[in-house]
């Protein structure tokens, strides 16, 4: 159960401590933040609301902590990491539960999330021991004008404090995801969980914490966005910020320093079908990719543009798997679970109003109850509605009839979003040409969006983000290039 065990020091009383110089504390606000169970609409958990002066004080040790663990050798970095990954699986059970509980996220899906949580560290700790361990060799005269007289040796060094903030619908593995390439590359380490998924990241930590890091190189600050955002992320002492989120990311990139920003924001992922597509193939992604988790991912298929004249049936289709999708509470793995908040189960029913009053056709009967929205198609969506370029970011899911690849496209490319996409066609040849035209950071050829496998890059275009996540990427985001030149006094050329 969350909060026993191994991990009954990280609780006391009914609020979660945060963590900070290797410690659980209580905040001294003497104040905690509420994190309301979207299923019960009750407060289920609670954590501290950090103050000021505790975020200084993370940092200073941060920043300490941090030039002690740039000289630990690569191979203990590893394995420390690794052996954080193993704590954290084999406590799935408890981490599992806090998701369930404060993100409603159905209770396999939760497992899920924190074994793959405990992969990608593993293999963060693998990839960053062979690609850390390599530099580059330069030699001085392959540019025009220069003899041999000049030896220049790169390698990769950290950037310091990196600031870490995931987004509540995967908290645990969005977190891991910046924790370990950024630990394995040799930075320092701060963390502000979101508020819903706060206790599963503070879980998470403790199995960091229960691997032996040194104290003060893992920090995890709680409270509100809203209250503490601006003063961790124009903190002056941090020196890398790794964000995935909605716009938030947007202002927090104009108010950051002259620092590197890795950025994952919002989507509106297109789902564009072709006459010759195997509309069964196309029924099960939509499904898969429009109504798992609710809806709640940046790369759901949040709009399909399918040719008029297959769209009778593909529709038909999608209806049909739909009303198989279960309802209800995530402890009994439904399908469709509470959306995270009641403020998002308002801005998903403006959406679907707004497609009422414009004459959307509804394939569903809308329903809700409390933040438990059920599955809707809605068909016929024109491009004056709002739900045909506004993320809901729940059950809900626009078709757009199109007479030609180009107007797919171009409804695609005029989105202020570009994360990812997908076509679906037998005929590699245009799926090639329209992967080209669509300006998304990935295109998915005869399948659902989807972030990983966890190494694969990630990015998005345009309000879509900043730089490019997958553990490869991430740990060379987190890491400046170093060059040192040896300058000869006369040119030298090896004979062979
Ligand atoms: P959000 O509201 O932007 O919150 C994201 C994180 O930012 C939370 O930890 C939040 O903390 C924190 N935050 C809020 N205000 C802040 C501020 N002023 N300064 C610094 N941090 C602040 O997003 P969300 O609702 O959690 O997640 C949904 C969004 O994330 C969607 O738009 C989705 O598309 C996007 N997303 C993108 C990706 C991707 O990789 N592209 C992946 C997943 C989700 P609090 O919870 O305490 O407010």
């Amino acid at each position: 159960m969350a909060g026993t065990g191994i991990f009954t020091e990280i609780l006391d009383g009914d609020v979660y401590k945060y963590y900070s110089d290797g410690e659980w504390k209580n905040s001294s606000s003497g104040k905690s933040v509420a994190i309301v169970n979207p299923s019960t609409r009750k407060t289920q958990y609670k954590v501290q609301a950090c103050t000021q002066e505790e975020v200084n004080k993370v940092m200073e040790m941060a920043k300490s902590a941090q030039k002690s663990w740039a000289k630990t050798p690569l191979w203990k970095r590893a394995e420390l990491l690794h052996k954080a990954a193993a704590i954290l699986k084999d406590n799935k059970a408890p981490i599992a539960e806090s998701l369930v509980k404060e993100i409603a996220k159905p209770a396999k899906d939760s497992v899920t999330e924190v074994v793959r949580s405990g992969d990608l560290i593993s293999y963060c700790a693998e990839e960053g021991v062979r690609i850390l361990g390599e530099g580059k060799f330069l030699l001085s005269d392959s540019f025009p004008g220069n003899e041999r007289t000049k030896y220049c040796l790169t390698s990769k060094i950290p950037l310091g404090v990196v600031l870490a903030i995931p987004p509540f619908n995967y908290p645990v593995n969005l977190a891991v995801s910046k924790i370990a390439p950024a630990l394995i590359a040799g930075n320092s380490l701060v963390l502000k969980p979101p508020t819903q998924g706060a206790v599963s990241c503070l879980h998470m930590v403790h199995c960091f914490h229960l691997a032996g890091f040194p104290k003060g190189l893992i920090s995890c600050i709680t409270g509100k966005g809203s209250e503490i955002g601006d003063f961790l992320t124009m903190h002056p002492a941090v020196n890398c910020i790794s964000f995935t989120g909605g716009d938030t990311g947007i202002s927090i990139s104009k108010k950051a320093g002259m620092i590197p920003l890795q950025m994952e924001l919002g989507g509106k992922d297109a789902c564009i079908v072709l006459e010759d597509a195997d509309l069964d193939l196309v029924a099960s992604n939509i499904i898969k990719g429009g109504f798992s988790y609710s809806g709640q991912r940046c790369t759901a298929v949040k709009v399909v543009l399918v040719m008029e004249s297959v769209a009778d049936e593909l529709v038909e289709k999608v209806k049909a798997k739909v009303a198989k999708l279960t309802v209800g509470p995530p402890e009994e793995n439904c399908d469709i679970t509470a959306v995270v908040s009641e403020s998002s189960a308002n801005f998903i029913e403006g959406l679907v109003m707004d497609a009422k009053e414009k004459g959307a056709t509804f394939c569903q009967e809308y329903k809700r109850e409390g933040n438990l929205i059920w599955p809707l198609l809605l068909d016929n969506v024109r491009p004056d509605m709002r739900i045909a370029w506004e993320e809901p970011f729940g059950p809900v899911l626009p078709v757009l009839r199109i007479n030609s690849v180009e107007e797919g496209i171009n409804h695609c490319n005029a989105s202020n979003f570009g994360l990812q996409g997908c076509v679906f066609t037998k005929d590699i040849n245009k799926a090639m040409m329209i992967s080209d035209a669509m300006e998304t950071g990935t295109v998915q050829i005869n399948s659902a969006p989807a972030r990983g496998p966890d190494h694969f890059p990630f990015q998005g275009l345009k309000d879509s983000g900043i730089g490019s996540q997958g553990v490869t990427n991430s740990i060379n985001l987190m890491t400046k290039v170093k060059t040192t030149v040896i300058n000869l006094p006369t040119p030298s050329y090896s004979m062979g």
